[in-house]
């Protein structure tokens, strides 16, 4: 008779949780997954990737515009949230089956339901069962913060966006970081007059200053609104919808919606896991050790839940690392130096390693090298906005530990040239690579 139901009992089926039962199961352990929403998680379901389809669906406002200007007759044209709205949520349930259908065909029981730790082997079902498990996973990922103020719940976060009944006329939003200034340009695009609305006067904070300072300069310029330093006071609602929202040392300011996009708390609230003597800390997070394991030796936690780096392919990376180290003997870390990020704007920024200010504070001399530069199909199209490409470059040793760039296809440029960082490469060996001409990313090679 086995000791426990289950060898692995994961909480989530988002990013970590499906990537570690998967190969948990491929271990050849036995393995169950509690998921509370939807098979796919934030990433699948209400996150990467219904974002980026609403971002290329932004996009070709700005070609549609530009076309006229290589030849084509382009009749009046007119964008129907409705239809892009429908198309996304039907892929997003297609990939919600293919999720299911693979962790079905690696024989991981799905359990459609709430769980929460009743103990450091015990997981108690909404439907009131308890089950147990060798180890227990918490891969709970994490929550829209909502803040606390009159009115507030008029808002929505990114969690109701994908399914807005109509496109709003005027939309503001709260916030600085990546989620809010992808938002602003996908309804700026959509032609919604955006507002957006920061705490302090910095966006995108960690991202190199001279892109964050690039996006902000070009969503100006294209009529985005941004009101700095500014703090919510109330919202309020009239009969036909319209919300008026309050700011310290602003005017208020009529919108259809507000979207508030002001950070993600990791999700542990009523968990449990006290049950179990698991740490969490001040912001909520699972404490754990560079293996994942959490302050009981039987609870792991992976993901957004952790608090550590909240992207996919981290919480995808230490879901593998957990499963290959406790069910495939074979002890695996994630490394977490040089990992390339990127924002959706309008146009996209992207980074990996460390940005000039960042290297300056840890290097004895720093060398930058920057190429600031018109696409040539900007050039054609009329559209005054220029590329920022920026190495940033260890003086004493030439290797280069930061490349940052804002300009069209800058995320899929730096995932490339992400792996010349990665291998720790020297701009000498940039400069020994030939142009491939004419490409944006042939800036990367000639920066002199
Ligand atoms: P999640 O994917 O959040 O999965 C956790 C799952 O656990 C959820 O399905 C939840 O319903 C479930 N759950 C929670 N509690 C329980 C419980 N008690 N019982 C049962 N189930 C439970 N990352 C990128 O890398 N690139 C991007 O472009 C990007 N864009 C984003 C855009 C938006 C709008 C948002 C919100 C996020 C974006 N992210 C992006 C972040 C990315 O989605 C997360 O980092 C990733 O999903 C984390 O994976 P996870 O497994 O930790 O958690």
């Amino acid at each position: 008779m086995a000791k426990y139901d289950y060898d692995l009992f994961v909480i989530g089926a988002g990013s970590g949780g499906v990537r570690a039962s998967r190969v948990a199961a491929a271990h050849g352990a036995k393995v169950a997954i509690a998921e509370e929403h939807k098979v796919g998680g934030t990433c699948v379901i209400r996150g990467c990737v219904p974002k980026k389809l609403l971002v290329y669906g932004a996009h070709f406002a700005e070609d549609l515009a530009d076309a006229r200007r290589f030849g084509w007759e382009v009749p009046e044209t007119r964008f129907n949230w409705a239809t892009l709205r429908d198309n996304v949520l039907t892929e997003v349930t297609r990939l919600e089956g293919l999720y299911s259908e693979n962790l079905e065909r690696h024989e991981v029981e799905i359990i459609k339901q709430r769980a929460t730790v009743a103990g450091p082997h015990e997981i108690a079902l909404a439907d009131g069962r308890t089950v147990t498990a060798g180890r227990i996973l918490v891969a709970t990922g994490a929550t829209p913060v909502v803040p606390d103020f009159p009115g507030a719940e008029h808002g929505i976060t990114s969690n109701e966006v994908f399914h807005l009944d109509a496109l709003p006329k005027r939309i503001v939003i709260a916030g600085g970081g990546y989620i809010a200034n992808e938002f602003a340009g996908i309804f700026h695009e959509f032609g919604s007059k955006v507002t957006m609305v920061n705490r302090s006067d910095i966006i995108l904070r960690g991202y190199e200053e001279a892109l964050r300072d690039r996006l902000l300069q070009i969503s100006i310029t294209k009529g985005i609104d941004f009101k700095f330093n500014a703090a919510f006071e109330k919202i309020e609602k009239a009969e036909d919808g319209t919300l008026t929202a309050y700011l310290t040392g602003c005017d208020p300011i009529e919108a259809d919606a507000v979207l508030f996009a002001i950070g993600r708390r990791p999700n542990t609230d009523g968990l449990g896991l006290e049950n179990a003597g698991v740490r969490i800390d001040d912001k909520g997070a699972v404490v754990v050790d560079a293996d994942n394991m959490s302050s009981c030796d039987s609870i792991h936690a992976v993901g957004d839940v952790t608090n550590r780096v909240q992207l996919t392919p981290v919480a995808i990376r230490e879901g593998q690392a957990f499963a290959d180290t406790i069910f495939g003997d074979n002890p695996t870390r994630v490394d977490y130096e040089n990992i390339p990020s990127a924002v959706f704007s309008h146009p996209p920024l992207a980074g990996v390693g460390l940005t000039e200010g960042q290297a300056r504070d840890r290097l004895g001399t720093v060398k930058t090298y920057t190429s600031d530069f018109r696409s040539m199909k900007n050039v054609l199209a009329g559209r005054n906005e220029r590329s920022l490409y920026k190495l940033v470059v260890d003086g004493t040793t030439d290797e280069v530990v930061g490349l940052h760039m804002i300009g069209p296809d800058a995320p899929e440029i730096l995932q490339a040239a992400a792996i010349a960082v990665k291998a720790k490469l020297k701009k000498a060996d940039f400069d020994a690579v030939v142009a491939l001409h004419p490409t944006m990313a042939e800036e990367l090679v000639l920066m002199r």
